[in-house]
């Protein structure tokens, strides 16, 4: 276990705002990365079957209310108390919260890079402070991470972005991403995926689904030179329900593989 990236299914989706179905979205993904279809190997010829590769720390039975989180929080205390790296399997994006809330205290100058659409940063969504719209307020109020660092962003609203200049995060929105600006990052580094960040064309399978977006090639990149140490990570928001093909699960597994590898060196 230490040092290894270790997989942690989250199928919760009660705080999703418009439809649940991201509960489904672990054994999706496992199901995309186990397919015959394809192999263990990342681009940069990493075997994740190989011992010390990918492990697999199961799914977290986890009950549709607030008392999930606390749950997470602890499962993922442990993971990184045996020295593992997780990588959370979400869920909808409100699991980011009480994964930060483990693992941000134990590194102090913790970058997360954020990629979706949203900001996610509302002080509350239709009365939650909990909604999956509002996890980086929420991390930022607690000084989970030294920075909070946006891209894919192209639904946000005045009010988000009065909360991103509150909280000092660095945002990069499609636009200025269309234009060539990249982040400048240092490590150590979290990142949390959520797939409504790539363009619909490559990831039709998630419940907000917003034209513009990334391709899966530009995340992969971002990925594969994401400076080290990669402590952890989230893939967050597929929805199965609408995911018909199975294209998007297979888009998320292939960068659970790619982040896996990137934090194996
Ligand atoms: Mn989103
Ligand atoms: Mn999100």
């Amino acid at each position: 276990m230490p040092g290894s990236p270790c997989l942690i299914g989250l199928p919760y989706d009660a705080s999703s705002s418009f439809l649940r179905g991201a509960a489904d979205a672990p054994p999706a993904i496992r199901s995309a990365l186990h397919s015959p279809a394809g192999n263990w190997w990342t681009e940069a010829f990493q075997d994740l079957s190989a011992p010390g590769g990918l492990m697999d720390c199961g799914d977290l039975v986890l009950p549709p209310d607030a008392s999930a989180r606390p749950l997470i929080e602890a499962r993922i205390g442990r993971i990184l108390d045996d020295g593992g790296l997780p990588i959370a399997l979400g869920g909808d994006h409100s699991v980011s919260y009480p994964v930060l809330r483990a693992l941000g205290p134990r590194y102090p100058d913790l970058t997360i890079l954020h990629i979706d659409a949203h900001p996610d940063l509302y002080d509350q969504f239709e009365g939650n402070r909990h909604s999956h719209a509002c996890p980086f307020a929420r991390i930022m109020e607690d000084k989970l991470a030294a920075r909070l660092v946006q891209i894919g962003i192209r639904a946000s609203t005045r009010h988000q972005r009065e909360q991103a200049d509150w909280f000092g995060v660095e945002t990069i929105d499609m636009r200025e991403w269309s234009a060539g600006v990249r982040p400048s990052l240092g490590g150590p580094v979290y990142v949390s995926i959520d797939l409504d960040g790539l363009d619909p064309a490559f990831a039709p399978g998630v419940t907000h689904p917003e034209p513009g977006g990334l391709t899966v090639r530009d995340v992969i990149s971002v990925i594969q030179t994401l400076p080290r140490p990669l402590v952890g990570a989230d893939v967050v928001e597929l929805n199965p329900g609408r995911d018909r093909l199975g294209v998007t699960a297979t888009v998320a597994a292939k960068l659970v593989k790619e982040l896996a590898g990137r934090m194996l060196g």
